[in-house]
């Protein structure tokens, strides 16, 4: 029986969550071993147009991008978004806040005009193509990436948790950062990370996203709780969070 193809690609982002799949070490010769990788720039020369499982890490930030990703999406049996630039736009979707005209203007000074440098509003994969199944966080966790990689050679449905980041948070004995004055948005972000942040002692920044129904109603409560605002909050989901889901 042939392996599945496998390719990688990447648009806007910093390719931290390709480089979790170089470090998974003794485990990634069991899972090329498994596959066939036809295409990832990172680790290799060749490229391809057939392949069965395409990964896609990255935003999508400028117009060329979308062909780009609708052209893989054709080509793709089944798209993996890859890490939260991917799955939920990432911190490129700060640029969104902005101007574009301006933000060009900043990163590129005088060659802004330039046409190669075009720039759009950023975009989650998802918003540009339909993809299959997501492996969230900044970077992924390569514990999940493995697990998602296997149910889909083995023709399972992966189980991301859609549950909030506070149950596993919970689980682990940590105190609450919210008793240390902190606005932790774990509430409302989905779990699957072991609650990283918290058990180093960080707020959790949002890097896995909102669950697919917040409770919104809960969350308002504990902000007037401890004599917070709808707009604290907002300003605590800002870098990963801002201009995905629902309205508090
Ligand atoms: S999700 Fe984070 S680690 Fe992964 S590519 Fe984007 S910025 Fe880098
Ligand atoms: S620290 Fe954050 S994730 Fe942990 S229980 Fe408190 S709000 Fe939830
Ligand atoms: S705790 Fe929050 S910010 Fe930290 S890894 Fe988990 S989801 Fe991401």
């Amino acid at each position: 029986m042939s392996k599945p193809r496998v390719a990688i690609f990447d648009f806007a982002c910093c390719e931290g969550c390709q480089l979790q799949i170089v470090n998974l070490e003794e485990e990634i010769l069991d899972l090329i071993g498994a596959v066939d990788v036809v295409e990832w720039r990172e680790a290799m020369s060749e490229q391809s147009t057939e392949y069965d499982i395409a990964l896609v890490e990255g935003s999508i930030t400028r117009p060329e991008d979308e062909e780009r990703v609708k052209v893989i999406r054709q080509r793709a049996k089944v798209l993996v978004a890859l890490g939260a630039c991917a799955t939920i736009g990432g911190v490129n979707k700060l640029k969104n806040h902005f101007d574009l005209d301006e933000v060009k203007q900043c990163v590129y000074g005088e060659a802004a005009s330039m046409p190669h440098l075009a720039t759009a509003m950023t975009k989650a994969v998802d918003e540009v193509v339909p993809v299959d199944f997501k492996i969230h966080g900044c970077p992924i966790d390569r514990t999940e990436f493995t697990y998602v990689i296997r149910c889909l050679l083995l023709g399972k449905t992966p189980v991301i948790p859609d549950y909030p980041v506070c149950v596993e948070c919970k689980a682990k004995g940590n105190i609450c950062r919210w008793e240390y004055g902190e606005v932790c948005i774990g509430p409302i972000i989905r779990a699957g990370c072991g609650a990283r942040c918290p058990s180093s002692n960080f707020r959790c920044f949002g890097c896995r996203g909102l669950i697919d129904n917040p409770n919104l109603d809960a969350a308002r409560d504990v902000m007037d709780r401890y004599g917070l605002t709808v707009e604290d909050l907002k300003q605590k989901m800002e870098l990963f969070c801002s201009k995905q889901g629902p309205t508090l």
